[in-house]
């Protein structure tokens, strides 16, 4: 019982509650705006092209992949991948995220730092979040004091990774925004639609991070508890 009904379940709540809140605020604004089409009438992948060639970049490509929301850009193979609704609409959502995905081409190609961190990262914060918790709560069980403060090491690797996408996401859309704007692909009263929905999606990323911090939260004071009792 100790483990599902102590008090600091309060803080799993808040992040749940955090992350709804940013990911119906995200799927009501992609509704809206993929719903509007562009007056330049360019789909998702024209949009890719278009960018990119403005930007001199011209060892990128781009295709469609399956699943919705699977859109992102692969700086191993240097493809933009755009979801079958990004890839051929022509709404200002699909626009948008074309754009963006364009914002992290762009960032590979001028070596943008926290990119590169964040890439780095990615090994350790798998290890660390797949470990995490298996390690933790076999240093509560066993009461092990160096098992329980490993497991929160561990599972401040994937915090950590979830800090530094921020500025890697918040710095593509807004490459994407100045692109939208420079090429023309957007007019000025569509570009305040296409940062709303760009707006909405990094919030989700801000809602994943503060219910992460949360839950390291909840492990050092389970922790702490525990130690306090023996
Ligand atoms: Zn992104």
């Amino acid at each position: 019982m100790y483990y599902y009904m102590d008090p600091t379940m309060i803080l799993l709540l808040i992040g749940f509650v955090i992350t709804l809140l940013a990911s119906t605020g995200m799927k009501r604004t992609f509704s809206v705006y993929s719903k509007i089409e562009s007056d330049s009438g360019l789909t998702g992948e024209q949009t890719v092209r278009r960018i990119l060639a403005q930007a001199g970049i011209h060892d990128v490509q781009v295709r469609p992949v399956n699943g919705s929301l699977t859109d992102h850009y692969d700086p191993r193979t240097k493809i933009v991948n755009l979801s079958a609704d990004t890839y051929s609409r022509t709404s200002i959502a699909a626009v948008c995220v074309a754009a963006h995905e364009c914002g992290h081409a762009i960032q590979h190609q001028v070596n943008y730092a926290p990119l590169n961190f964040r890439s780095a990262l990615v090994p350790a914060a798998n290890f660390g979040s797949s470990l995490a918790w298996p390690v933790f709560f076999i240093g509560l069980v066993a009461s092990i004091r160096q098992l329980t403060t490993a497991g929160i090491i561990l599972f401040s690797l994937a915090v950590l990774f979830q800090l530094v996408t921020l500025p890697v996401e918040f710095n593509a859309s807004s490459r994407a925004l100045k692109m939208l704007e420079g090429t023309g692909i957007l007019s000025a009263e569509e570009n305040a639609g296409a940062r709303k929905v760009l707006r909405a999606a990094a919030l989700t990323y801000v809602a994943a991070l503060a219910s992460s911090v949360l839950q390291l939260l909840r492990l050092v004071m389970i922790a702490n508890n525990r130690s306090r009792r023996r």
